[in-house]
């Protein structure tokens, strides 16, 4: 086995804390890989204090991880040592289902591998994340991060860059749309980058004016607030997309109402309680859609990141280290950062 340190949780109630554990020894088909940085999501959060009530502990989060390949086994083609990568949100799936077939393996008929807090598969146990020293992943799941990108601000690509970047390719987004994105975090930010980049005319919706100059910095033309009803009602029936990053519970249908005929608005962010339920006739009058979007495949992944380096896109990041960990938890509860945290992984090192 392969020793790994990092920093887990040992329960619902504890704060993270410096642990030792073991990876399985890389298989003939996987890549080891030397943690260099890893993101913090909201889902880290909500999975280390059990909140979606499946976590198995002792639980290692985090699934934005750039890092350094230290050794690949010996049928690993595409890698090599010393080779700058990306693991995401999955380290495996079955292959084998229809949704793997079409390289969606975030649809996984038989599930998809989580990055922690997901069933290893090898060593019987559970896998453990990126807020580590080091992680063994199949080679398929491993992403190669474009040079001349920072690798700490790609570092949050591999989850928020992606859950924003398939749903506006799903839903084709293109130059001359007219394009909203509800909410200015984690999501949000990398959303009006990506669509920015896509050529589209992007309108942020906030609660906070006060973000109206960041979101025109970042990318956005117009920003509304959307609490501002008479606002609101200026942009009836001319979205062609909107892309709701928001998790805490709010009314659709004020959104809703802004989308043309044919529109679609996509819900991205986790809600730990349900939205109440939408205008059905706000759907039926306009033939509008709204609909859900889970990360985005493997190859989609790839996709994103040569976009990102092509268009020079990175996340604004604010660096951490390791031991700051629980306290960035309690900020990012305040929406209190711009707008991701990234851990510098060489604090491990350091005494805490
Ligand atoms: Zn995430
Ligand atoms: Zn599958």
């Amino acid at each position: 086995m392969l020793a790994s340190t990092g920093y887990g949780a040992t329960s619902a109630t504890e704060p993270l804390a410096k642990i030792d554990f073991e990876r399985r020894d890389p298989k003939p088909n996987d890549v080891q890989i030397d943690i260099l940085y890893c993101g913090v999501c909201h889902s880290d959060l909500h999975t280390a204090r059990n909140e979606w009530g499946n976590t198995v502990y002792p639980v290692v989060p985090g699934h934005e991880i750039v890092g350094r390949v230290t050794k690949v086994g010996n049928e690993v083609t595409r890698f090599k040592e010393g080779d700058l990568v990306g693991v995401g949100c999955m380290v495996d799936s079955c292959q084998q289902c229809s949704a793997c077939g079409e390289g969606l393996e975030q649809y996984c008929e038989n599930g998809f591998v989580g990055t922690y807090n997901g069933e290893e598969g090898h060593t019987g146990g559970m896998t453990y994340g990126g807020y580590a020293s080091n992680i063994v992943v199949r080679d398929k799941f491993v992403l190669k991060i474009p040079a001349n990108l920072d690798p700490a601000g790609a570092a949050p690509l591999l989850c928020a860059g992606i859950t924003t970047f398939s749903p506006l390719r799903q839903w084709k987004v293109s130059p001359g749309q007219k394009v909203g994105i509800v909410g200015l975090g984690g999501l949000g930010h990398m959303g009006i980058k990506l669509a920015h980049a896509m050529g589209a005319h992007v309108v942020l919706f906030t609660t906070s004016p006060g973000k109206r100059e960041d979101a025109k910095r970042l990318g956005a033309d117009d920003v509304v607030v959307s609490k501002n009803a008479s606002e609101m009602k200026a942009h009836r029936n001319s979205f062609d997309f909107i892309l709701n990053t928001v998790a805490a519970p709010h009314s659709l249908d004020p959104f809703l109402d802004l989308l043309k005929r044919d529109g679609t608005m996509t819900l991205v962010g986790a809600p730990a309680t349900p939205h109440p339920s939408p205008q059905v006739f706000s759907l039926i009058m306009k033939r509008r859609r709204l609909a859900g979007s889970l990360i985005g495949g493997i190859a989609e992944t790839q996709e994103m990141l040569d976009f990102c380096g092509q268009h020079n896109i990175v996340s604004d990041i604010e660096m951490i280290r390791i031991q700051d960990i629980n306290e960035a938890y309690e900020r990012m509860l305040k929406s209190d950062v711009k707008y991701r945290f990234v851990i510098d992984m060489a604090s491990l090192k350091q005494p805490s």
